[in-house]
């Protein structure tokens, strides 16, 4: 993996949630590469195997650790594994979350036809699941603020630690269709200058990345039609974009180095940084 930048993370320890993921196993490796100790919480353990055994195959250290970022006492548990096999966490990132089929309506607009029922299949904003959104809201938002929670005890106490969640977005301006996951990443970035001013005494750092569109194997249904080309939500990102392209998942590794390192960032505390080829600053006129 070419980096983007040098940077010395040896005798850092890094915690990954989501480390399985497509964005959080690029975070992973380039942490790995750039000399941290990775932990990888996933709960998904057979694919948080393959991180691992890459950035092993690499010559880095990486640990996984089957962690629900749910459950206060997995992520305890965690935290005692961390602490045992490769000392206290120094870089936290928040990266497990993502969104839910029951807390999306199927269009952007309410329409009169909607109300007569004409279309059966679809959902509308009024059979949203109350258990769909709960389960959004508690992936993202729950989930980052427990495993903080959980490993700023120990960063707390060290020099130069830092937690870096993962935003989105939705979260500065709501997406059509998703309204539990762009709430839920707005609490994310709210959080993150909660917490940031929260830790600020004791010196951890609490920053976000909030990555525009990437176009990943998850996400392929909702961007590409069944002959590959892009689907018609896919055209309107790409024409809100300026840049006119999706992002790779190398590109968030300059933030993600940036804010890590205390000597490029350390008076950088509370921040959401766009990544999203003007995305956000676009009004589309
Ligand atoms: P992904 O689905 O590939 O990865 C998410 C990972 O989280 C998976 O490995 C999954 O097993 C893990 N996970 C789910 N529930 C968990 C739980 N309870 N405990 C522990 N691990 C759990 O997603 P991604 O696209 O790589 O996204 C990573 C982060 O970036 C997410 O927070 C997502 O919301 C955010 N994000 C993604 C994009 C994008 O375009 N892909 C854009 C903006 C923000």
């Amino acid at each position: 993996m070419e980096l983007p930048f040098e940077l010395d993370l040896s005798k850092k320890v890094a915690v990954v949630t989501g480390g399985a993921g497509v964005l959080c196993s690029t975070f992973s490796e380039a942490l790995a590469e750039a000399g941290a100790s990775v932990a990888i919480l996933d709960i998904n353990l057979e694919g948080a195997e393959k991180v691992a055994a890459k950035i092993t195959k690499a010559g880095g250290t990486a640990l996984v650790i089957k962690t629900n970022i749910l459950e206060k006492e997995s992520l305890e548990e965690a935290r005692k594994t961390v602490r045992e096999k490769l000392g206290s966490c120094d870089i936290l990132i928040n990266g497990a979350g993502g969104n839910h089929p029951s807390g999306t309506t199927t269009k952007d607009y309410l329409e009169p036809a909607d109300l007569e029922g004409v279309e059966e299949d679809i959902t509308t904003f009024f059979d949203l699941d109350a258990g769909g959104i709960q389960f959004v809201f508690n992936l993202n938002f729950l989930g980052a603020l427990l495993t903080s929670q959980v490993f700023s005890q120990d960063m707390a106490k060290k020099e130069n630690s830092t937690i870096i969640n993962v935003s989105s977005m939705n979260a500065f301006t709501p997406l059509t269709r998703i309204p539990a996951y762009s709430g839920a990443k707005a609490a994310v970035s709210n959080f993150t200058q909660w917490l940031a001013v929260h830790l600020s005494k004791v010196g951890v750092r609490v920053n976000a990345l909030a990555p525009g569109f990437f176009e990943t194997e998850q996400n392929q249904a909702l961007l590409r039609d069944e002959d590959g080309d892009y689907s018609a939500r896919a055209k309107k990102i790409l024409g809100q974009t300026p840049m006119d392209r999706f992002g790779e998942a190398e590109e968030l590794l300059g933030t993600l180095f940036w804010l890590v390192s205390p000597k490029a960032s350390g008076f950088v505390t509370g921040t959401v940084i766009p990544i999203d080829g003007g995305f956000s600053a676009y009004s589309g006129v």
